[in-house]
């Protein structure tokens, strides 16, 4: 007599049952319920899951048929680590021998790229991917046709390669494997009468799948989200994973540097001299506005920062970086001759050089502005002489600065 037969009622067996029934029961239930199948039903999967890792153990099974599950639950939390992750069951099953050694072999790992907004970056996001991906047949349960129909492939001696000896001088030869095609290089092979009508043979089919990513919050360009087991199943290996590489699109607004965002914000010169205020949409979409007061001067290329205004920090999103400015004061291309006058009254204005006796006279012409960039790199407190407002070079050089200071 056992105290409760729950774990056995979930695997349809009875407490009497063979090692091998159980596991005949395991491995129809194991494909059945697989998320990959029935995204609905992981809690059944979980319970099969744990049922089986129970009762395939003599040890535990002894526990469980004389105290029941609070007996295990009990053992369980008494350093016995717990039980495994019903994914962990599945792959030391399918991967020869749940008691056993786990396999070393493992499927490749599918690689996709995942384009992402400097917005999704910053809120974080879940996102929605459908995926190929071979999983195990299960009409056949992943042995390709009848139980005990399959026999070595005699071509290739069970191994899936062949090896090739070829002559390539005189004296010289080169040895190169190639899959065997006699059995598509699985190593065996099933008449057809036997094979499996749902993979046709191949032990695996290809279903669609829909995963959901999320994208965390501070996550970075080139970062890889790993979703373990996600990939290809295949009989005797454990599951490759999905690999996704995020590529942050390039936002036509603010340019990240790590924590920092940095933005260039364009001034008319009478807003560099007597005062400004600006609305900035963050990533986020609110508005922040900054300011300066009359008499306040801001000069061109010049930058200020907003703490807290950056990228969310990975793991820690409550901490955020600066927002960098910098400022693009935009020249006048001409002024109103009577202006002039009122002008050089309230600027700094040296008087002319005095014209030397013998002197020449030279005439300028313009210069497109691309030609010469001049950018003075290791003359830092002249930074905004000789560079020509507005060029493009120039702001390269300078959003090279902020950067790194
Ligand atoms: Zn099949
Ligand atoms: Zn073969």
């Amino acid at each position: 007599m056992v105290y409760e037969t729950a774990f056995y009622d979930i695997l349809g067996v009875q407490p009497t049952c063979t090692p091998e029934e159980l596991k005949k029961a395991y491995r129809k239930l194991a494909l059945k319920f697989h998320p990959d199948k029935n995204p609905n039903e992981e809690e059944k999967f979980k319970q099969i899951s744990m049922a089986y890792e129970v009762l395939s153990d003599p040890e535990k099974k002894a526990i469980y048929d004389e105290g029941g599950e609070a007996a295990i639950k009990q053992g369980a939390g008494g350093g016995r680590g717990g039980f495994h992750s019903p994914m962990d069951i599945f792959h030391m099953f399918f991967n020869g021998g749940f008691a056993g050694r786990k396999s070393e072999r493992k499927s490749p790992n599918l690689i996709h790229t995942l384009s992402v907004t400097l917005e999704e970056l910053y809120t974080g996001t879940k996102r929605k991917m459908v995926l190929q991906k071979n999983v195990i047949c299960e009409t056949c349960e992943g042995i390709g046709g009848k139980r005990g129909a399959s026999q070595k492939c005699t071509l290739c001696r069970g191994t899936g390669v062949i090896t090739k000896v070829q002559k390539i001088a005189p004296g010289l030869v080169q040895q190169c494997e190639e899959r065997c095609r006699n059995c598509r290089g699985l190593g065996e092979t099933i008449d057809d009468k036997d094979r499996c009508k749902e993979c046709n043979g191949r032990k695996t089919v290809r279903v669609r799948k829909v995963i959901e990513v999320e994208v965390l919050k501070g996550m970075v360009d080139e970062q890889r989200i790993v979703l373990e087991g996600e990939g290809d199943q295949e009989p005797d290996h454990r599951p490759g994973d999905v690999v996704l590489v995020l590529e942050e699109k390039p936002h036509p607004v603010f340019k990240r540097n790590e924590l920092d965002l940095l933005v260039h914000v364009q001034l008319q010169m009478a807003e560099a001299l007597c005062g400004f205020r600006k609305v900035i949409k963050t990533l986020d979409g609110r508005d922040i506005f900054i300011q300066t007061y009359p008499g306040e001067v801001v000069k061109n290329f010049s930058t200020r920062c907003v703490m807290g205004e950056g990228m969310p920090m990975l793991n820690a999103p409550l901490e955020k970086g600066r927002l960098i400015i910098q400022f693009i004061v935009t020249f006048p291309e001409t002024l109103p001759p009577e202006v002039v006058p009122g002008i050089c009254k309230c600027l700094p204005y040296p008087p002319p050089d005095p014209i030397p006796e013998d002197h020449e006279e030279v005439a300028m012409v313009e210069l497109p502005e691309q030609e010469y960039v001049v950018t003075n790199d290791d003359d830092e407190d002249s930074q905004d002489s000789g560079r020509m407002p507005g060029g493009r070079g120039g702001e390269r050089v300078h959003m090279q600065q902020c950067t790194s200071s």
